[in-house]
């Protein structure tokens, strides 16, 4: 089956999407912010991560509230982003870890950081790029991973194995900056489950692999 070049892909979706970002808002004073925001972003929109977020990083201004502060208070303060017993648990073991392992800074390498609570390589990928303006790997959410097989940059159905496709790909500087590109393509036009081909400006080089229905 014919596959979309990563070359034109990139050329493409370049011309349409530029300095694009995490749309999670965050505080550049207190990195931990981003952190946090990105923990609550599993299975839930930006949109209701930052309703969320605009209360909780006033009632909990630093880490240590995080830890002093019940656990039922925490959660009750995150429930609309849902899952919040878990994401309770890792906000506060991950405020623990970064007080007693950082000095409550929030690390600049995928080692240290995957070895947070809550944090994954999706997550870790984010930090790394904006934060610190590092490039490790994709952000490999359900966004990069619906485009990546409809137009044939990966086979794989795993988050791990769709990065490593990607990341042999695209050249290191690009990485960062695509998969922010990326997942706002999927918002906007590779949506699941019906994807808007027919305003898809990739339209005509695109293979729309595993796509039943389209409008
Ligand atoms: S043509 Fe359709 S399937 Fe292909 S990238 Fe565009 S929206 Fe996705």
């Amino acid at each position: 089956m014919k596959v979309i070049s990563p070359a034109i892909f990139y050329q493409t979706i370049g011309n349409h999407y530029k300095n694009e970002i995490c749309h999670l808002n965050w505080d550049k004073n207190r990195t931990w912010t981003l952190l946090f925001a990105v923990i609550l972003s599993a299975q839930c929109t930006d949109k209701k991560v930052n309703e969320v977020t605009t209360h909780l990083f006033l009632d909990f201004p630093d880490l240590e509230h995080f830890i002093i502060k019940p656990i039922e208070e925490l959660e009750q303060a995150i429930k609309p982003t849902g899952f919040y017993h878990n994401k309770s648990k890792s906000l506060k073991k991950c405020a623990k870890q970064l007080l007693l392992t950082f000095e409550g800074k929030v690390p600049d390498t995928m080692e240290n950081l995957i070895s947070l609570s809550g944090v994954g390589r999706k997550t870790a990928n984010v930090i790394l790029w904006n934060i610190f303006g590092k490039n490790e790997g994709f952000v490999v959410d359900t966004h990069i991973s619906r485009i990546s097989q409809r137009v044939g940059l990966s086979k794989n159905k795993t988050p791990e194995k769709i990065e490593q496709d990607l990341m042999k790909l695209f050249p290191k500087p690009l990485w960062g900056p695509i998969s922010h590109m990326l997942i706002q393509f999927g918002r906007d036009f590779c949506k699941a489950p019906i994807p808007i081909c027919s305003k898809c400006f990739l339209k005509k080089i695109c293979p729309k692999i595993g796509v039943r229905k389209w409008k």
